[in-house]
């Protein structure tokens, strides 16, 4: 197979940051997004195509990246590409959604004769901009391969899990083990402040021992400034852990005490209008009196 003409779809926090470094990597053709204008801005800045919508996009690209919000949203795209689409196509869906909806997508591409890779990534806004992001990939090893010069230009981890669904289960792993550090970090934060420490000395000399992690790291002094600029909105990880939660429930469930104190704590900045800031709010619950959020 000659070398594919990728297109993205989803130029949202994330899709940005990947559809640049396809783009710095000599591989991508055309863009679309539901809000228009920003595709618009993005191919006259890198001087690539612009589709009008999905199919169009689809019977330009021979490989198809695609990052929206969640599985409804995802639907709603590749529905819209099934008109347009060229056999032998590979659409490579980095979005989190569940494994079941991963699997569907599969099955009904592959009866059109293209192919559904799952691709959901880790490493945050900064990891898209820096093309530095970790891949799990579902799917057959061979598509993968067809695939892997586009996909290296956005991640420098790429690790082929198994079939079809595995992807977005090693996704659920990676988003329940980032609740509990989200949890833990707000309120290890929250606690220092309230012991009077100088939080910045804090951050330095934690950020070295055994607690050292990417969000302590990349949000602890932001969240310390009050600022929430997603980053990863808490709307989409708590989307995630219900996913989490519904996975373990259909396969016999488990206890996910985690999973089940964020989604309380998300829910709460969520009702209280701060479901679009970055998960780093939650030290706005951490620091409050008791009873209120601030
Ligand atoms: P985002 O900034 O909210 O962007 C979402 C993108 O999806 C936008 O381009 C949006 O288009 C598009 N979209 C949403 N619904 C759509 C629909 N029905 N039809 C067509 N396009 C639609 O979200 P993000 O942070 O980039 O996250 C994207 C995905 O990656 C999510 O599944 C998220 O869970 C996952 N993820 C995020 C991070 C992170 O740190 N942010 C890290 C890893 C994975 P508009 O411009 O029109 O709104």
């Amino acid at each position: 197979m000659r070398a594919p003409r990728v297109g993205f779809i989803g130029l949202g926090a994330m899709g940005m940051g990947m559809a640049r470094n396809l783009h710095a990597a000599g591989w991508l053709s055309i863009v679309w997004n539901r809000t228009r204008e920003r595709a618009v801005a993005l191919a006259g800045e890198l001087g690539v195509a612009v589709a009008h919508e999905p199919t169009a996009l689809a019977r330009a690209a021979e490989c198809i990246v695609t990052s929206v919000s969640r599985d409804a949203d995802l639907a709603a795209v590749v529905e819209a590409l099934l008109p347009g689409l060229i056999p032998g196509t590979v659409v490579c869906d980095t979005s989190t959604v569940g494994a079941d909806t991963a699997r569907a997508w599969s099955r009904r591409l592959a009866e059109r004769g293209a192919h559904f890779l799952d691709c959901p990534v880790s490493g945050g806004a900064e990891g898209a901009r820096t093309g530095r992001l970790a891949m799990m990939v579902g799917g057959e090893a061979e598509v993968l391969e067809q695939v892997r010069g586009p996909l290296s230009a956005m991640a420098a981890t790429i690790v082929h899990m198994g079939p079809s669904g595995s992807g977005q289960a090693t996704k659920a792993v990676n988003q329940i083990m980032a609740a509990g550090i989200a949890e833990a970090v707000t309120e290890a934060l929250a606690f220092g402040v309230l012991m009077g420490l100088p939080m910045d000395k804090v951050i330095e000399v934690v950020s070295q021992g055994a607690a050292a992690n990417w969000f302590l790291s990349h949000r602890g002094r932001s969240m310390l400034e009050d600022l929430f600029v997603p980053g990863f909105k808490v709307s989409l990880h708590h989307k995630d852990l219900l996913i989490c939660r519904e996975m373990a429930a259909a396969a016999g469930g488990m206890g996910l005490p985690v999973v089940e104190m964020t989604l309380g704590d998300y829910g709460r900045l969520m009702d209280e209008g701060h479901g679009e800031e970055d998960i780093s709010a939650l030290i706005r619950i951490k620091r409050a009196p008791e009873g209120q959020l601030i």
